[in-house]
C-alpha cells in the first residue's frame, strides 16, 4: 500500500475497481485504512469532475474502500484523491508517540486507540508502578533527541524467530505478500507495525501525559495528548 511505503504522500491517482453503496474501492491508496487502533483517513476524491468527501477509509477484500458521505449510483475510470493532511498528520504524531511509550514501558501492549484529541495505550504492567511525571519527561526527552524513523521488511519466518519484537497481543502485524514491516525509531524502538508515522520524533511536538487508570489485572491504561 502507498501509505506503508511513504506516509507523507498526500495525493494519488488510481482506477476504480468497484463501487458499493457509499464506498469507492481502489486496489491501492495513500488513504490509510482504519486498523490497529488508528482511524481511517478523510479527504476528497475527484471522479469525472465530481468531488466527493471521504469520511473514513477501511480495508476491503478488493483493496481500500473510501467511505463517502452517502451512496452513489456508479462511478468508473480514474480517480484523484487527496487526504485531509491536518487530520492525518496529527494521527501520525499521536501514533508515533505510542511507540515512544512502548520504548519507555517495556511491557506487552494489551490495547490502544488513537484519537485527534487524545489517545490511549494499555499495558500489562503486572505489579509495576510508575511515576507518570517521570514518564512524561522521558517521552519529551525522546522527542527532543530527534530520533529518525525508518522501515525494514522481513519475512514471516524471520519474525517468527524474533517474536520478542512483537509488542502487542491484541493486534497481529499486517503481513503483505509474506512480508512484515518493522518500524525503527532511532536506537529506542523496533517493532512490526502497519500504521503511519512521522519521519523524525521532533515532529511530534510536546507530549502531555493525561491520566493513568487501572482497567483490570492486565490492562493499565495511559492516556495522553499532544500540544
Ligand atoms: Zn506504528
Amino acid at each position: 500500500m502507498i501509505y506503508l511505503n511513504d506516509s507523507y504522500i498526500k495525493e494519488f491517482q488510481a482506477t476504480i475497481v468497484a463501487v458499493e453503496d457509499e464506498k469507492i474501492i481502489t486496489a491501492d491508496s495513500c488513504f490509510y485504512a482504519q486498523s490497529g487502533g488508528q482511524p481511517g483517513d478523510k479527504g476528497v476524491l475527484e471522479v469525472n469532475d465530481q468531488k466527493f468527501n471521504v469520511i473514513n477509509t477501511i480495508k476491503h477484500e478488493k483493496g481500500i474502500a473510501h467511505v463517502l458521505e452517502e451512496a452513489i449510483e456508479e462511478a468508473s475510470g480514474e480517480i484523484q484523491g487527496s487526504i485531509d493532511w491536518d487530520h492525518r498528520f496529527r494521527l501520525m504524531r499521536m501514533h508515533t508517540s505510542m511507540h515512544l511509550l512502548c520504548a519507555a514501558l517495556p511491557y506487552y501492549v494489551t490495547g490502544g486507540s488513537i484519537g485527534l484529541e487524545k489517545s490511549r495505550i494499555d499495558f500489562d504492567l503486572g505489579e509495576e508502578t510508575f511515576d507518570f511525571e517521570t514518564l512524561n519527561q522521558i517521552i519529551n526527552d525522546f522527542i527532543q533527541q530527534e530520533h529518525p524513523i525508518s522501515y525494514q521488511w522481513i519475512t514471516n519466518e524471520e519474525l517468527d524467530q524474533q517474536l520478542e519484537l512483537v509488542r502487542t497481543l491484541s493486534v497481529q502485524p499486517p503481513r503483505t505478500n509474506g512480508q512484515i514491516r518493522l518500524v525503527k525509531i532511532g536506537t529506542i524502538d523496533l517493532q512490526p507495525c502497519g500504521g503511519t508515522h512521522v519521519a523524525n520524533t521532533k515532529e511530534i511536538g510536546e507530549f502531555k501525559f493525561l491520566k493513568y487508570e487501572s482497567k483490570g489485572k492486565m490492562n493499565k491504561r495511559v492516556q495522553f495528548t499532544l500540544d
